[in-house]
């Protein structure tokens, strides 16, 4: 079974939960044959992007974009350069997106995008000229009310603004809301920088509240937080955490890790990691593998990079006690079961890094409306939605006795339901 199989067969197992649950209390039978609709993404489009080289020499890279579902808004979702990259991945991503939508109740649906390149490969005008082709290539399947796309893993906000360049000429006037995670100077929002880690913190203190008495810092102090990945995800969540008083004790990047069980100074491993190029070899830590993160001795860990990182097999040597997923899909679905069964708490990726969408999604409404919010305003509406979602899924969870996941997977599927059956077939 593929990645993408593996996710849509969820929905199979939420609706006979929902079912089972439901029929306890009424006598009414519940069908779910509309939900087949979700199991086929809408709209698969693969492109081929030629691009003139440094050297001169032509070369044509793979690009595609995923639109899973529109039902319940515009299609969303963001776009990946990596040389992983396939179909199937990005039809998993864009069905989770989707989901996720439809978990924090966001009025988008779910859509994803990749080119299967290394980017560190590329120059910066190599890589300029890639996201112009690829902007040509699917203008005319995106737009603010069609489908905006956004920042994922190695894509940023100077590729934003290029991709909203590039449209905005195709179409003869400005269209900042075709793109969310944009510069500030061109209609990014404050604060989308940071929202998917912030959101992921803002959940992450609400599901706290539910379990611990976090009364004071030194309660913070005692809780001990590894993060995989230092990028947007990794390195905002790993700064915020430090920031709010909770103890850091190891990072990662694409090369490996640091561990110091009295914490890091995050700042300082930044400073580290720009003159340094990595994490790796920071003063007073030791250096460990990305794949000894994740069986540290810490009671928080924050997969923050890639999908399908803890398997069935690690399950056993996982120590903590909570998992953040601000990845998508780092846990794959058989491990995530065992933990559940080993009372392991995840907080699943759907919830845990919805503020990147949250943010997104506020960032589309001031384009829209051309007028632009405070960076406070911004935060308290991005945790105002966390917590609600937050506290939304954590009843669902105890009303029908699941693990977060399926309690987020209730919440979502609900919804779409709903949606589908109100707009017909
Ligand atoms: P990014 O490109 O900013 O950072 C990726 C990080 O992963 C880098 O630090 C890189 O060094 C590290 N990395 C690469 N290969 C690795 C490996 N083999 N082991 C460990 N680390 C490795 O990407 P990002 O935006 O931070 O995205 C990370 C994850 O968060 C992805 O799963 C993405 O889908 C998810 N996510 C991101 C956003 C967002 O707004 N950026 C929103 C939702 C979900």
């Amino acid at each position: 079974m593929n990645q993408y199989e593996h996710a849509i067969n969820q929905l199979d197992k939420i609706c006979a939960i929902i079912k089972k649950t439901e029929s306890e209390d009424s006598e009414a039978e519940l069908t779910y044959h509309e939900m087949e609709i979700l199991k086929h993404p809408n709209r698969v489009t693969e492109v081929s992007l030629p691009v003139i080289m440094d050297d001169g020499h032509l070369k044509i890279f793979t690009g595609y974009r995923v639109q899973h579902s529109n039902i319940r808004g515009p299609y969303k979702g963001g776009i990946r350069f990596h040389p992983q990259v396939d179909l199937n991945e990005v039809k998993s991503l864009a069905f989770w997106m989707t989901i996720k939508c439809a978990t924090v109740d966001i009025p988008y649906g779910g859509a994803k995008g990749g080119i299967t390149l290394d980017p560190k490969q590329l120059s910066l005008g190599e890589l300029e000229r890639l996201t112009r082709s690829y902007t040509r290539a699917i203008a005319n399947i995106i737009g603010p009310e069609v489908d905006i796309p956004a920042p994922d893993v190695y894509t940023t906000p100077q590729i934003m603004a290029w991709l909203m360049d590039e449209y905005s000429k195709i179409r003869g006037k400005n269209v900042p809301a075709v793109v969310t995670g944009k510069p500030v100077e061109i209609g990014g929002s404050l604060g989308r920088d940071t929202a998917t880690a912030q959101g992921g913190f803002f959940v992450l203190e609400e599901v706290l509240k539910k379990i611990s008495n976090l009364s004071s810092d030194q309660n913070k102090k005692d809780i001990s937080i590894a993060v995989q990945g230092f990028g947007n995800a990794g390195y905002n969540f790993a700064k915020i955490a430090h920031d709010a008083g909770y103890r850091v004790v190891a990072v990662s990047d694409s090369k490996g890790g640091i561990y110091n069980e009295e914490g890091l100074d995050i700042e300082k491993v930044v400073e580290h990691k720009n003159s340094s190029g990595s994490v790796i070899n920071f003063p007073n830590a030791k250096n460990i593998s990305n794949e000894e993160l994740l069986v540290l001795p810490v009671k928080i860990l924050v997969p923050a990079a890639f999908e399908n990182v803890i398997s069935l097999e690690m399950v056993n040597d996982i120590k903590a006690s909570i998992i953040l997923e601000l990845a998508n899909g780092p846990v794959k679905i058989d491990a995530s079961e065992a933990l559940a069964e080993k009372d392991v708490l995840i907080i699943p990726d759907v919830l845990a890094n919805a503020g990147g969408v949250t943010v997104s999604y506020f960032e589309w409404v001031q384009n829209t409306r051309q007028y632009y919010w405070e960076l406070e305003k911004v935060r308290a509406r991005l945790k105002e939605k966390m917590a609600q979602a937050t506290n939304l899924i954590w009843e669902t969870k105890e009303r029908y006795k699941v693990d977060m996941r399926t309690a987020a997977y209730i919440v979502a599927v609900e919804r779409l339901r709903k949606a589908i059956k109100v707009r017909g077939i």
